[in-house]
């Protein structure tokens, strides 16, 4: 039988025996009442990880970002973010359903904004327009290819929107991996942002769960804010657990995935189908293939050799590396890559 690589994305990890372990002998309570000592101690640890009061678990990162949006702005207000970024492409138009809010949209290089780019769209006072009132940055970015801002590129931006009063969200689906790349320490996270979204489910391996990290004050508003999203759950300390243990164990690991992911990288710049790679920050690749071929037929080319990949685009490709990729399979996948013989489709 053909043995799948799954390079889809860093979210079909499956919980390891450990962490299943962990997950059964968890101590559990009603949440929704406060009694989960395990989801307690999720956002206690993490909290205090990033320099933050307080800390929520929730089912998603598309909930830990839609709730900071809420808790930060008000209906007619405007949120600045790259063109690119997930809070505003890839979350079900959530800003303009729960906050009635617009976005105002910046073209970053890979995704990564500076103050020179958000500053002259902040808008003045005025009633014909917006009221801008919160940026969000994402680090890493996701369509960006895995690119990171260090913490030295992410001070000014916290200067320019404390002197606009503006309200500064992360969303850190994938901070763990920008720490691992950066060598930037997470307690100074804490001073920069108002709000930190942190995936569980990504590159960290637990099967469910991010945690929203801010203020107690703002933390106690995004409880009923939770509430209100459906977000509530009970006994979550099953699945706070697998976050506790992945935080404990999968942290360390993430350079395993970025070497896997310049590896990858390395043999894609070689073969003649492909035109350019994207520079490779962390775990994600992301390249374009020769104008003569169509990236999903690529991709289905390298499914029937048993490698998992999508489109990003019509001529551009992602493979991402995670828990569940060993140095065999990236061994057998550049095999693959480089004795990839694709006939033009078009
Ligand atoms: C995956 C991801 C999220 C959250 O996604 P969920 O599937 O809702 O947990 C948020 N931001 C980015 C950049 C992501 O890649």
């Amino acid at each position: 039988m053909l043995r799948k690589i799954d390079l889809r994305s860093d979210t079909v990890t499956k919980p390891t025996a450990g962490m299943l372990d962990a997950m059964m002998n968890a101590k559990v309570g009603d949440d929704v009442f406060g009694e989960d000592e395990t989801v307690d101690a999720l956002e206690n640890k993490l909290s205090e990880l990033f320099g933050k009061e307080a800390g929520l678990f929730c089912p998603s990162g598309t909930m830990t970002n839609q709730i900071a949006i809420k808790c930060f702005t008000q209906p007619l207000d405007e949120v600045i973010c790259d063109q690119t970024a997930h809070v505003y492409r890839y979350e079900g138009g959530g800003i303009a359903f729960h906050s009635a809010a617009s976005v105002r949209l910046l073209h970053g290089e890979r995704g990564i904004l500076t103050p020179e780019l958000i500053e002259p769209e902040i808008n003045e006072p005025n009633i014909h327009y917006p009221n801008s009132s919160l940026v969000v940055l994402e680090n890493t970015v996701n369509k960006g290819g895995g690119a990171c801002y260090s913490l030295a590129q992410i001070e000014p931006i916290h200067t320019l929107c404390n002197i606009k009063e503006l309200k500064l969200h992360l969303d850190g689906a994938r901070i763990f991996n920008a720490l691992a790349a950066t060598g930037d320490k997470p307690e100074n996270y804490g001073k920069y942002f108002d709000g930190i979204s942190v995936c569980l489910s990504k590159g960290l391996g637990a099967p469910v769960g991010s945690v929203l990290l801010g203020s107690k004050e703002m933390i106690k508003r995004a409880v009923r804010v939770r509430k209100a999203f459906g977000g509530g759950m009970r006994q979550a300390g099953f699945l706070a657990a697998a976050g506790i243990y992945a935080l404990d164990h999968h942290v360390g690991r993430l350079t395993v995935d970025h070497t896997h992911a310049r590896a990858l990288a390395a043999a894609l710049g070689q073969v003649k189908y492909v035109a350019s790679v994207m520079p490779v920050e962390t775990n994600i690749v992301i390249f374009k293939i020769e104008g003569n071929f169509k990236a999903a037929s690529i991709v289905q080319q390298f499914l029937e050799r048993g490698i998992l990949c999508t489109t990003t685009g019509p001529d551009t490709i992602r493979m991402v590396t995670h828990l569940d990729i060993s140095p065999e399979m990236i061994d057998s996948a550049i095999e693959n890559i480089i004795h990839l013989n694709p006939s033009a489709h078009k």
